[in-house]
């Protein structure tokens, strides 16, 4: 169902993507060792990656870095090592058996099922290296993915440096890591920076865009098909025009106006609260670092767009701030997926963050 909230595992629930997906099967099969799916919150990285995995026929394991980062406050090496050995075990149903075998021949390590358990602290370049033993002996290719990468720099392990040994020694792993912190995934990664170790390395980058005006209403206009629900062009026409092409809030009202049957008024006002909520509970961990962050993403919802004028607001909000300290605040909100820099003009580039800070 194309209005399903949930992140999408079919292809045919997923509404075009042709592009991002053709791009993704020919990097898988050109052999990228490192490829990024990348674009600001809900445009469907997390949906384009498992129908990607799912059709690629890869063997893959596939790691959800943020819910990680959010139960433990860090990325510990143990849990991310289980997780992705489970996840890799879910997704092999052919050569289970050889997979885990290979995987049991390290001390104190336990797998039954798809459940593994470490009897002993275990790092991830042993376990990589045994992936890579079986991938070379079944004669495939591993995917390694980690949805929201960028939260692998929120701990003490050396993950860029964990995967680069990954990217040099073993041939037969390939990373897939999606961002919707772009900036952040790009610096916590430095695949241009010579000071990090992923310097130099060869990469793809793949780039979710929102829906063009005609997409999001033909998105739209299916969904409801699908659903038999009789909705009319003009309303649809309405909803596209305030909440614009990000696909996770077009299918959102879709699924409130079309699986719960709410009427149009009652859809949009509990999509605007739905939308409130995730949107100050995402701000409201970049907010622990700075105060200052609400009011800049205010100033520029109120219409400030350059750097002078959205500096004036801030600092009739919140006193006086050096160039180079509200410099770098405003760099990291880009860095975030929270604003766009267009031709040295600021804009918030989803509507409903615009609308919610506005408030
Ligand atoms: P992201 O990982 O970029 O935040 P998700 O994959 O979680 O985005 O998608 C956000 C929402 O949009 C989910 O409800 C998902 O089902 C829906 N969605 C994303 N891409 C598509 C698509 N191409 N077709 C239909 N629904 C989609
Ligand atoms: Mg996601």
């Amino acid at each position: 169902m194309l209005f399903d909230p949930r992140p999408k595992t079919e292809k045919k629930d997923l509404y075009d993507r042709e592009r991002e997906l053709k791009e993704f099967q020919e990097a898988l099969k050109l052999g990228e060792n490192i490829i990024l799916l990348l674009g600001i919150r809900r445009l469907g990285k997390s949906s384009l990656l498992n129908v990607g995995l799912k059709e690629s026929n890869f063997p893959y394991s596939k790691v959800d870095v943020r819910s990680l980062y959010f139960a433990y406050g860090t990325i510990p090496q143990d849990v991310l090592a289980r997780k992705i050995i489970e996840s890799l075990l879910a997704s092999e149903k052919s050569l289970y058996l050889t997979l885990r075998k290979i995987l049991e021949s390290i001390k104190g390590i336990k797998i039954s099922g798809i459940h593994v358990e470490f009897e002993r602290r275990q790092d991830l370049p042993s376990i990589f290296e045994r992936i890579d033993l079986w991938a070379e002996r079944e004669g495939k290719k591993v995917v390694i993915a980690f949805d929201e990468a960028q939260y692998l720099r929120l701990s003490g392990v050396r993950y860029d440096g964990l995967i680069a040994y990954a990217i040099d020694n073993l041939p037969n792993i390939i990373f897939i890591l999606t961002g919707s912190e772009v900036g952040m995934l790009h610096d916590f990664l430095g695949l241009d920076n010579p000071k990090k170790p992923l310097f130099g390395r060869q990469y793809e980058e793949i780039v979710l865009d929102r829906f063009t005006r005609d997409e999001s209403f033909d998105f739209l206009r299916r969904g409801f098909e699908e659903l038999n629900a009789n909705i009319p062009d003009e309303e649809i026409e309405e909803v596209v025009n305030r909440i614009d092409g990000i696909v996770g809030w077009l299918t959102l009202y879709g699924y409130l106006r079309g699986v719960k049957k709410l009427g149009k008024e009652e859809s949009l006002i509990s999509l605007y609260s739905k939308a409130k909520a995730l949107i100050e509970e995402e701000l409201s961990h970049i907010l622990a670092y700075s105060k200052r962050y609400k009011f800049i993403l205010k100033a520029v919802a109120l219409g400030n767009t350059r750097w002078k004028n959205i500096k004036e607001y801030v600092e009739f909000r919140t006193g006086r701030i050096n160039d180079a300290k509200f410099s770098n605040l405003l760099k990291n909100l880009v860095k975030y997926g929270y604003l766009e820099k267009r031709d040295g003009e600021y804009i918030i580039p989803d509507p409903l963050v615009k609308e919610i800070v506005a408030n």
